[in-house]
């Protein structure tokens, strides 16, 4: 077995999910467990009618769904985006972000990822030859309160102190997984310095866009002159509640998506016709604004719920300034000493422990957040653990009546 994947780690998403019961509540993975809509199932049952759309679509994707995508993020891009070179379809994200990692890493060149950050991008960056290079956001302000994710910062001069000649690229994720940030503009423009000065790359990981008042969302690409050395990933499986579809896109300047498309089609080809055929039906149909601030409504209110949930037992939190993800301080719940762990967890930071304890005993899954940063920086957050609020408000429910054991 290569080296390159013999000391990957198993994901926390997969490995909480199994080590709980299987009627846990599962505030783990970030997936809406809301059932997909009959008007859903119909599309995609139109789409795979369509004998043209069984067959392989050509490597950027469908036209149809690069026209749709073009048509949807021209105005959220500020200009027209031309889907014949300036748009990728891709198997979700993390394919979008696999085609970036091998398409602009040689073997030894350093990528800085802002901790805490995504998982699946260390890997994605050593298979590739890359060298993952760690500045993480602290936590600041006073733990035993609540905190706004506005507090989890990032040191500039850290940032601008870790860049050599070999930095190629930075990995900018917003809103943030699993902080809740929401990047200022200002947070934004020192960074695009950086990039600018040092002449990188910047891959910006907009998977998803749900901010919630008074802070507002701004796509790096649209910063003064990032467009040209910004490459914006996105995924569609958190707009429809359809995760398991896979189907994301690469958007950028043509120099860049160019090189992306060349490692896209060595990599996958193609992506499944049928469900880019579908979300760009989706897209089409639906009105954008209102659509979203519709979504935004609902998870503000599944926020607020969660949020409750935590303030009646008393453990502070960071309230979240967009995406569906509440980091909550579980520094004043004691783990009983007495608690046997099973061997793979007795080393393992204190998250991840707590997570496993919650999982068996409290039959709540989530996900320790010390899994997204390097070891060095892992107890930054080893006394806090992310709870998804993407869910039903059933899921919620039972989930509020289950934390109220930890009271
Ligand atoms: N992005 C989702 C999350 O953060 C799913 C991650 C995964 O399953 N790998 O929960």
């Amino acid at each position: 077995v290569s080296d390159k994947v013999l000391n990957l780690q198993k994901d926390a998403w997969f490995l909480f999910t199994s080590v709980a019961s299987p009627d846990a509540v599962n505030l783990g993975q970030g997936f809406p467990d809301d059932p997909p809509s009959d008007h859903i199932k119909e599309i995609v049952a139109r789409a795979i009618s369509e004998p043209e759309c069984n067959q392989y679509a050509p490597p950027k994707g469908r036209l149809h769904a690069r026209q749709t995508l073009a048509n949807t993020f021209g105005p959220l891009f500020n200009r027209t985006l031309d889907p014949e070179t300036e748009i990728i379809v891709t198997a979700g994200a993390s394919e979008g972000l696999t085609d970036l990692f091998a398409a602009f890493l040689d073997h030894g060149d350093h990528a800085i990822l802002i901790e805490p950050f995504y998982d699946q991008y260390v890997a994605n960056i050593t298979m590739n030859g890359g060298v993952p290079i760690y500045v993480p956001l602290r936590p600041t302000g006073d733990p035993t309160q609540n905190i706004s994710s506005r507090e989890w910062k990032i040191d500039i001069d850290e940032l601008r102190s870790k860049i050599t000649k070999k930095t190629k690229l930075i990995v900018f994720n917003n809103p943030h997984n699993p902080t809740g940030k929401v990047f200022s503009r200002e947070e934004m423009m020192e960074i695009g310095k950086i990039a600018q000065e040092f002449n990188l790359l910047v891959i910006s990981d907009e998977y998803d866009r749900y901010c919630y008042a008074p802070d507002v969302f701004e796509r790096f690409a649209t910063l003064p002159e990032m467009w040209e050395r910004t490459i914006t990933v996105g995924d569609s499986g958190k707009t429809f509640g359809t995760t398991g579809w896979c189907v994301g896109w690469l958007i950028g300047p043509k120099y860049l998506i160019a090189a992306a498309l060349n490692a896209h089609t060595r990599i996958v080809f193609c992506v499944n016709s049928p469900l880019q055929e579908a979300i760009a039906i989706l897209l089409d149909e639906i009105n954008h604004k209102e659509y979203f601030d519709q979504k935004i409504s609902e998870y503000s209110s599944k926020r607020e719920k969660l949020m409750f949930a935590l303030s009646s037992i008393g453990i502070p939190y960071t309230i979240p300034q967009g995406s569906y993800f509440i980091l909550a301080n579980t520094s004043k719940i004691q783990i009983p000493l007495d608690y046997e762990f099973p061997e793979d967890f007795i080393n393992k930071p204190r998250d991840f422990k707590f997570c496993y304890w919650l999982a068996k005993e409290i039959g709540i899954i989530a996900i320790p957040p010390s899994e997204f940063y390097s070891q060095k920086h892992k107890y930054l957050v080893e006394n806090f653990v992310r709870f998804a609020f993407c869910k039903s408000d059933e899921t919620l429910e039972l989930a509020a009546k289950a934390l109220i054991m930890l009271k």
